[in-house]
């Protein structure tokens, strides 16, 4: 989209394939790693400049932004594009401002209760991408499609009792914690509930035992060892090593963390306990903080992980 006071033609990247290229050729490759090339997701291009009726700084695009102002948004660009687009032929909406809009931040709506409409269809799932794209690439696409695919964010909007900072949670590990982290890779859980993990690769420790897990970046074997409490408390286990998404780790080992069905996204549902009774994963981002390294055991409500080296790992329950 560009903007009566910010035409696209005039603009620093004036062909729409830039935008394409920095958002869904990168991302559809980010994908193609978590999901081991299982997900099948087509992101068309509109090979064109759409004007929205406002100037940009008329939408108000801000960080804390209402439903009812991002839905406006999203609207007057359904209505531009309405007559080359036939939105019955599509389920997401990639809404990409032209470069130096005032449109910050990239967030998603997921609204198939209350779709907007224009006279060729529907659309219920929608991104509108900002100024973060440009840092975040490919990565921001898997963050935000992660929303259309069910899951939470895992940094926290508030910090919580104790708790460092907004990723005390989830640290590194995870783009749908921290974007920008040294271990971008989903985490195992959320590859399992996507369906990339398959049940007979997560094992449910229901008493004592040793297991060995492969490496979350990898395809094959064993990666998940779930620890459940009742029905909306558990625990899980997954090895983390420095290849593919995660490559900038410097070095593995295995992640503890505990799961809590009862929060929402962005509140703590999934929360990394770090070895030897430290509280919180600390501030240091540089760092990938919460491994457990061989010998190195973590221990919450009655279970303890034990670190053995490599996958291996021992699950004893009080
Ligand atoms: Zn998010």
């Amino acid at each position: 989209m560009d903007f009566p006071n910010k035409r696209g033609p005039d603009s620093q990247h004036p062909e729409p394939s830039f935008y394409y290229d920095l958002l869904a050729r990168d991302g559809l490759e980010v994908f193609r790693e978590i999901s081991y090339g299982k997900l099948r997701l087509e992101v068309e291009l509109f090979d064109q400049w759409f004007t929205m009726p406002r100037d940009d700084g008329d939408y108000r695009m801000e960080r804390v932004i209402s439903p009812e102002r991002h839905r406006a948004y999203m609207q007057d660009a359904m209505d531009v594009s309405c007559g080359v687009v036939d939105y019955s032929q599509f389920d997401i909406l990639y809404i990409v401002p032209v470069h130096g809009s005032a449109v910050p931040f990239s967030p998603t709506m997921v609204g198939k209760d209350r779709p907007l409409s224009c006279a060729s269809g529907e659309i219920g799932l929608a991104v509108t991408f900002g100024a973060d794209m440009y840092s975040r690439k490919g990565k921001l696409f898997a963050h935000e499609n992660g929303h259309i695919l069910g899951l939470p964010d895992l940094y926290t909007y508030e910090v919580t009792a104790g708790a460092a900072d907004g990723f005390s949670h989830c640290g590194t590990w995870d783009l749908m914690g921290w974007i920008e982290g040294l271990a971008p890779d989903y985490m195992a859980y959320s590859k399992w509930r996507l369906g990339w993990i398959e049940d007979g690769q997560v094992a449910c420790a229901a008493a004592d035992g040793e297991f060995t897990l492969t490496p979350v970046e990898t395809e094959e074997g064993l990666k998940l060892v779930m620890i459940p409490l009742d029905e909306y408390h558990g625990y899980a286990v997954e090895y983390r090593k420095p290849i593919g998404l995660d490559k900038a780790l410097p070095e593995e080992g295995l992640l503890f963390y505990r799961l809590d069905g009862t929060v929402c996204g962005g509140l703590g549902c999934l929360t990394i306990i770090p070895p030897e009774e430290e509280q919180y994963l600390r501030l240091d981002r540089s760092a990938p903080d919460g491994l457990l390294h061989p010998g190195q055991t973590a221990s919450r409500d009655g279970v303890t992980v034990t670190a053995l080296g490599g996958g291996r790992v021992r699950v004893t329950r009080r």
